[in-house]
């Protein structure tokens, strides 16, 4: 995660908290508040805190094919959510594939 991180150019100033297991992770998602959100959260940032959560279950074993459910679009997403210094996820989402296409273009040279 921490080359994807970089890579990315994401914030020296900020915390990224990986959860082991799914028993962590559900104390993360009740800690944000999120724990009754349906729908599988593969990652929480709290941009107030400058603290990202991610998903470590998913981030190995990703519950689906889709290039979302894949480890570096949940940290392009949430990274879209601090470079952006938004909530919203149609931002955030964005900001994402921008990273990602950025990221295509680098491995491509
Ligand atoms: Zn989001």
């Amino acid at each position: 995660m921490k080359p994807l991180i970089a890579q990315f150019h994401g914030p020296a100033d900020w915390t990224w908290i990986i959860a082991c297991d799914e028993a962590a992770w559900h104390r993360i998602e009740m800690h944000t508040g999120q724990a009754n959100v349906s729908g599988k959260i593969l990652g929480s940032t709290d941009l107030e805190n400058h603290v990202t959560y991610i998903r470590g279950f998913a981030v190995l074993h990703p519950f689906l094919d889709t290039a979302e459910a894949q480890p570096e679009h949940t940290i392009a997403h949430e990274l879209g959510h601090i470079l952006m210094n938004t909530s919203n996820e149609t931002k955030a989402e964005r900001k994402a594939r921008e990273l990602l296409s950025g990221q295509l273009v680098a491995k491509a040279e």
